[in-house]
């Protein structure tokens, strides 16, 4: 199976705690998540995403706004020059442990924080990064992260 994700989630994920938009969004960030650390398979993709999709039944969702998919452009760039590799639609990617760990350092760091300007979630976000990513659910198996993701672990 593969989660479709656009670009700028491949950075929120890293800090996800829990915490969203609406219940539903959160449990279907949570399955995802999980999904994603059992070792499923990303495609990215251009606009709305698997995550996205229980916000797409608002009467105007923001996940088609012109300023989320600067995000994604931004986000795209700076993956693709700390993983080596294209982060473009279409492209499929796996996040394996060391992955995960490259892009943390590379987040709390600000290497990667081009998309965050301006996002809402922002202090969270830098919140999370300066616990070290504790109770991320997007984690590695090296973070005994089993209780949250019985299925698996990157
Ligand atoms: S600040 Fe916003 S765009 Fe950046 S990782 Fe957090 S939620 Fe995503």
């Amino acid at each position: 199976m593969t989660i479709r994700l656009r670009a700028h989630h491949l950075l929120c994920l890293l800090t996800y705690v829990g915490k969203g938009y609406s219940p539903a969004f959160t449990a279907n960030y949570d399955v995802i998540a999980g999904r994603l650390a059992a070792g499923e398979d990303i495609l990215v993709v251009g606009g709305p995403d698997d995550i996205c999709a229980p916000m797409l039944g608002d009467a105007e969702p923001h996940c088609l706004c012109e300023s989320v998919r600067e995000r994604d452009r931004l986000a795209a760039d700076d993956v693709a020059a700390l993983l080596g590799r294209p982060i473009t639609p279409g492209v499929s990617l796996k996040l394996r442990n060391a992955d995960l760990h490259r892009m943390r350092a590379a987040f709390s760091s600000g290497q990667v924080r081009a998309a965050c300007v301006g996002c809402e979630w922002n202090t969270l976000c830098n919140e999370i990064a300066g616990s070290g990513y504790r109770g991320a659910r997007f984690c590695s198996v090296a973070e005994n992260c089993g209780d949250l993701h019985p299925a698996g672990k990157i």
